[in-house]
């Protein structure tokens, strides 16, 4: 529950008459305390489950310095203290609260009233709101531990800078709602508390253990600590807090790492993709079945995969694939984009699943670099024969990440000075850019340098107009999928036609792609879409020669032209 929905709620319980009064206080606080003289609390509201993972009445009775941190307590002390006797206000002391294995700093102000109570009035903001609650949403909210998308997380950071041998561990307490449904709600608080702190304190680091999901808890520790151990010391401390059960559970373990050959960054990758693709697999997902089936198959396969990948780069393992770029208007080609087509025993399905294992894996920069110095070769072959082809090869956003990919480019391009205007960088995946300015910096570099550049699956991604403001490009390659449910309905092809309009007056020129029908391809053009791109011009083909139709157009598609006979609108 949000932390406003759980004040929103605890406030309508309350009496209509107070509601206003408490309305004005939580316009400020997150938490309210009532404490008497001597700082006992004597009333407790406000997110106090949220944020610290607490219900008021076990703050009831309690002094409440022991909720501080031992080093703010004598601030808290002197809160109460300067206050005693008078009716007066204490503003602004900054306090820290440790609560979800979290520290966490709230601004305290005080108010006492000068009845015969004499109570005093505290209340408590949280500080760096922002920060906690992005916090907040990776932990569970009872027990602390991490929550299923937070572990993931953890235990990947862990995993990647840990040089020891390391398991992961699964615990499931079948039978644990209906034990907790038993206990007293001491017994219930003090079980889950318990068994939290013994999983953090003997995971990695101290805070590498999560509740993946009820009853369900998952931790990532060294090798030397047995799944026997873990069993018999959760067994104590549940008799310890209910001698008379016998309490149900079922434990897995495995190794969290691939096997010693593998470098640090093979590794580190391995188990990012593994853990990342395993928390996400249908079916049971993260479960004790599923972890000893599962992760380690995937771990290796994931390590052969990376294998592979890496053997296709280094042997060339793989052709490229030349596809035309039209003007639709006269069917002259404007250039060809490079595309990726594997060789036998490369490993992968299709180049859409070799490039997406690169790109997910952080492989992608070393293939992209030799794909550009493959075809500047090319293209300098091509010169030799006096033909001066232009032709786009795919760069992932992830690239335009690499400081290292960046410099190693520049240095490819100017090794291929003869050549290297011929090249237009076609930025794909633009999702994975790491820093937009740092992305356009050298994309106007490059422009500045004679190349041409392109935004590609312009309508696909949530963010295309983010990705159009930010980084300024030559072309724009319309999605196939888009174009062609666009082409669908009324309100798809007045959207079609605005984006035609919007990129006009941005002086960047459209290309639509995967155009296969005639209708297609008449329909852009009305839009102001000047290029296209699909198997009605011509499909990818590995025929080197096809290059030297560069701006001109195939006698196939003069004919198309011809009888298509496309005027501009005004
Ligand atoms: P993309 O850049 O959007 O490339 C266009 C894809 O659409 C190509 O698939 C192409 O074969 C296909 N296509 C072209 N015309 C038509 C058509 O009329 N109809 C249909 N149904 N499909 C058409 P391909 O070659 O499988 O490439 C898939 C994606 O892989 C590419 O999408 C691109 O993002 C990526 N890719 C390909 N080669 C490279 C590369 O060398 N480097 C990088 N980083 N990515 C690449
Ligand atoms: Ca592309
Ligand atoms: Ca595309």
């Amino acid at each position: 529950m949000a932390i406003s929905d759980e004040i929103a709620n605890n406030v309508r319980t309350l009496k209509a008459d107070r509601d206003r009064y408490l309305g004005f206080a939580f316009a400020t606080a997150d938490i309210l305390l009532e404490v008497d003289q001597v700082g006992t609390i004597t009333f407790a509201d406000g997110a106090l489950r949220g944020l610290l993972a607490l219900k008021g009445e076990y703050l009831i009775g309690k002094p409440f310095v022991s909720l501080i941190e031992e080093k703010d307590r004598p601030r808290a002390e002197n809160l109460i203290k300067g206050l005693s006797n008078k009716a007066q206000r204490i503003e602004n002391v900054e306090l820290q609260l440790t609560a979800k294995g979290m520290p966490m700093v709230f601004s305290a102000s005080a108010f006492s009233l000068n009845t015969l109570e004499k109570s005093i009035y505290i209340s408590l903001s949280l500080k760096e709101k922002d920060n906690v609650a992005g916090q907040l949403d990776r932990r569970d909210m009872v027990t602390g531990l991490f929550n299923k998308n937070g572990f993931i997380d953890e235990a990947n950071e862990k995993l990647q800078n840990t040089k020891n041998d390391v398991e992961m561990t699964m615990i499931d307490f079948p039978t644990l709602k209906h034990m907790l449904d038993n206990m007293t709600p001491e017994q219930a608080t003090k079980m889950m508390a318990d068994i939290s702190a013994y999983m953090k304190s003997k995971s990695l680091g101290g805070d590498t253990a999560g509740m993946i999901k009820d009853g369900t808890f998952s931790m990532v520790h060294e090798a030397a600590l047995t799944k026997e151990q873990i069993t018999s010391d959760l067994m104590q401390i549940t008799k310890n807090i209910v001698p008379s059960e016998e309490v149900q559970m079922r434990i897995a373990s495995v190794a969290a790492k691939p096997g010693s050959k593998l470098t640090k960054q093979d590794s580190a990758r391995a188990i990012l993709y593994t853990l990342n693709h395993f928390a996400q697999s249908k079916g049971e997902g993260f479960s004790i079945h599923s972890l000893t089936e599962g992760y380690q198959d995937m771990l290796s396969k994931t390590v052969e995969q990376i294998d592979d990948f890496k053997k296709t780069v280094t042997d060339e393992k793989f052709d490229i694939a030349f596809q035309p770029i039209v003007d639709i208007q006269n069917g002259i080609i404007h250039h060809y984009e490079c595309l990726v087509r594997l060789k036998e025993g490369a490993g992968f399905q299709n180049p859409f699943q070799f490039i997406t294992f690169g790109e997910e894996t952080g492989y992608i920069s070393e293939f992209d670099l030799l794909m550009t110095k493959r075809t500047l070769d090319l293209l300098l072959e091509a010169k030799l024969k006096d033909n001066n082809p232009v032709v786009s090869i795919n760069i992932s956003g992830k690239s335009l990440s690499s400081s290292l990919f960046m410099d190693a480019f520049r240095e490819v391009l100017n090794r291929h000075n003869k050549v290297k205007k011929q090249l237009i960088l076609e930025i794909t995946e633009s999702s994975k850019i790491q820093d937009m300015k740092v992305a356009n910096d050298f994309i106007q570099e490059m422009r500045r340098d004679g190349n041409l550049c392109c935004l590609d699956d312009f309508g696909v991604a949530e963010s295309s107009f983010d990705y159009l403001r930010s980084l300024q490009v030559d072309f724009v390659k319309i999605d196939g999928s888009y174009v062609r449910e666009s082409m669908k309905t009324d309100q798809g092809r007045k959207m079609l036609k605005a984006m035609g309009t919007l990129l006009s007056s941005l002086r960047i020129v459209g290309i639509g792609e995967m155009v296969e029908t005639e209708e297609e391809a008449k329909f852009l053009f009305e839009c102001g879409v000047r290029f296209g791109q699909g198997y009605l011009f011509g499909k990818p083909s590995l025929d080197q020669e096809e290059l030297k139709n560069c701006g001109r157009a195939s006698p196939y598609q003069l004919n198309v032209i011809r009888a298509r006979n496309f005027r501009p609108k005004n």
